[in-house]
C-alpha cells in the first residue's frame, strides 16, 4: 500500500478490520463497504450527526453516503431519535399488528398516488423479490425483463444481470444462482425501448413484468431518457406485463412522492426502502389495489415477515417522512446543486474529463467525456481517477462512496460549514484524479 494512494492511515479501523475478518467473510456485511474498488482500510464509524460521521480513529468526515440514502435528514435527527426512543420505550417488537405500520402506510399512500396498498417488509431485497413473486402470481407469467446495471437487491433472479444482447437469457452474475433462477429473467440495455419491444415480440404471453430502478442509482446516476418510464409502461400495458418502478433508492428522496413525484409514470407496482425506514430496516411494495388483493392473507400469493413492520423501524420511518416537507426537499436539493457545482468546478479546473450526471438531488461523476446512458458507457470510465479523488478526499475528511458506481446523497443537515469542507478538500482531489495513472 503506497503512502500516496492512502494518505492517512487509520489503524483503529483497521485493527477492527482484521477482527472482523476473522468472523466475517472478507470483515463486513455487505460487500461494498470493503472497499475492494478503491482499496485502503475501510472506515469503521462509530457516531454520527448531522451531515458528519466520525471513525474509529476519532477522524470527522462530511458524510456523502447518507448511509446510500437513507439519512436525508442527516444522522441522529433529534426528531427522529425522540420517535425511536419513545417507541423502544413499549417494547421492541410484538409480532401483532400495530398503529404505527399503519400511520407509515397511510403516510406512504398519501404521498404517492399509484400506491393504493402497500405492504410493509424489511429489505429492499425482499421488496422486489416479493414484488416479482406477486407479478407472476398476478399474471400466471414466469418471464422478468431487467435491465444491465439497475440493481434490485440480491434476489436470486435479478442477479443476472450479465448480457448485453437483445433478449438474451442471462447467465448468472454469481456462483448460486442457478441457470433456471436466472433462465427466467431477461436482460437488457438501459434506455433502449427497440431492446424491450423486440422482448416483447420474442416472448409473446410469457413476460409477467419489466422491473426497474426508477431512475438508476447503480451504475451510477443514470437517469431515464425522455419517455423511456413511460415506453415502458406503454409496453407492458399493451403486452398485459405489469411495469414495477423499483424505487428503494429514489423513494421519499428524489422528491416528496420520489421519482413518481418528478416523472408522473404511473406503475402498476413500486418497491422502497431507504428513506421510508429513518435508518432502520423498514421496507415496502405496493401499488394497484386490485393486483395487491392476490397477496396473502387476501389471495393465494404468500409473503410474510416475523419483523415486517416492526414498531420500532416503523416509528424512526414515519417521523422521518413528515419531516420530508417542501422545504425539506428544496434544502437537500438547494445543497446538491452547490456540491455538484464544486464538483465539477474544480474538476473542470484541472482539465479532468468527467460527466456529473444528476436525478433530482442524486448525483455521481463519471471520469469520461462521453454522455452516460445505460451500464456498458458506465464502464468505460476511467475509474482508476476516481480512486485517487476517493482517496484525496477521504484524508481531507470527505466521505464519498467507495466506488464510481454509486450515487452520492446529502442531507438538509448539509449546512455551510460542511459545504465548506467540501470546497476545501477538492482542488487536491482534482489534481489527484487529473494526475492519477491506470
Ligand atoms: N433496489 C434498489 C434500487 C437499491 O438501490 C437497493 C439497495 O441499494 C435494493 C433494491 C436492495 O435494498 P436492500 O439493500 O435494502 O436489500
Amino acid at each position: 500500500m503506497s503512502e500516496l494512494a492512502y494518505p492517512y492511515e487509520a489503524p483503529a479501523s483497521q485493527a477492527l478490520f482484521d477482527r472482523a475478518a476473522a468472523v466475517t467473510p472478507g470483515g463486513v456485511n455487505s460487500p461494498v463497504r470493503a472497499f475492494r474498488a478503491v482499496g485502503g482500510t475501510p472506515r469503521f464509524m462509530v457516531s454520527g450527526t448531522g451531515p458528519y460521521l466520525t471513525d474509529a480513529d476519532g477522524r470527522e468526515y462530511v458524510d456523502l453516503v447518507c448511509s446510500w440514502g437513507p439519512m436525508i435528514l442527516g444522522h441522529s435527527h433529534p426528531e427522529v431519535i425522540a420517535a425511536v426512543q419513545d417507541a423502544v420505550s413499549r417494547g421492541t417488537s410484538f409480532g401483532t399488528p400495530g398503529e404505527g405500520e399503519v400511520a407509515l402506510a397511510e403516510e406512504m399512500v398519501a404521498r404517492v398516488a399509484p400506491l393504493e396498498q402497500v405492504r410493509l417488509v424489511s429489505s429492499g431485497t425482499e421488496a422486489t423479490m416479493s414484488a416479482i413473486r406477486l407479478a407472476r402470481g398476478f399474471t400466471q407469467r414466469t418471464k422478468v425483463i431487467k435491465f444491465a446495471g439497475c440493481y434490485h437487491g440480491h434476489v436470486d433472479s435479478l442477479l443476472a444481470a450479465a448480457g448485453s444482447g437483445v433478449a438474451t437469457f442471462a447467465l448468472p452474475d454469481t456462483p448460486g444462482v442457478t441457470g433456471a433462477q436466472a433462465g427466467d429473467t431477461i436482460v437488457l440495455p438501459y434506455n433502449d425501448l427497440d431492446a424491450v419491444r423486440e422482448a416483447f415480440r420474442a416472448h409473446p404471453g410469457e413476460v409477467a413484468c419489466v422491473i426497474t430502478e426508477a431512475s438508476p442509482g447503480n451504475m451510477g446516476v443514470v437517469p431515464p431518457a425522455d419517455g423511456f418510464n413511460q415506453g415502458l409502461k406503454d409496453i407492458c400495458s399493451e403486452n398485459g406485463a405489469l411495469y414495477v418502478s423499483d424505487e428503494v433508492m429514489t423513494g421519499f428522496r428524489t422528491s416528496r412522492a420520489g421519482w413518481f413525484g418528478v416523472d408522473g409514470v404511473v406503475p402498476d407496482l413500486m418497491t422502497f426502502g431507504k428513506v421510508m425506514g429513518g435508518g432502520f430496516p423498514a421496507a415496502a411494495f405496493g401499488g394497484r389495489a386490485d393486483v395487491m388483493a392476490h397477496l396473502a392473507p387476501a389471495g393465494p400469493v404468500y409473503q410474510a415477515g416475523t419483523l415486517s413492520g416492526n414498531p420500532v423501524a416503523t416509528a424512526a420511518g414515519l417521523a422521518q417522512l413528515r419531516l420530508l416537507d417542501d422545504a425539506a426537499y428544496a434544502k437537500v436539493d438547494a445543497v446538491s446543486k452547490e456540491i455538484q457545482g464544486l464538483v465539477t468546478g474544480a474538476l473542470a479546473k484541472e482539465g479532468v474529463a468527467h460527466r456529473l450526471q444528476t436525478a433530482s438531488n442524486m448525483f455521481s461523476v463519471f471520469f469520461t467525456d462521453r454522455p452516460v446512458r445505460n451500464y456498458e458507457d458506465a464502464k468505460t470510465q476511467e475509474s482508476f481517477r476516481f480512486t485517487a479523488f476517493f482517496h484525496s478526499l477521504l484524508a481531507d475528511g470527505v466521505y464519498l462512496p467507495p466506488s464510481s458506481f454509486e450515487s452520492w446523497f446529502v442531507s438538509t443537515a448539509h449546512d455551510e460549514r460542511a459545504v465548506q469542507r467540501i470546497a476545501d478538500a477538492l482542488p487536491a482531489a482534482a489534481r489527484a484524479a487529473a494526475e492519477a495513472t491506470a
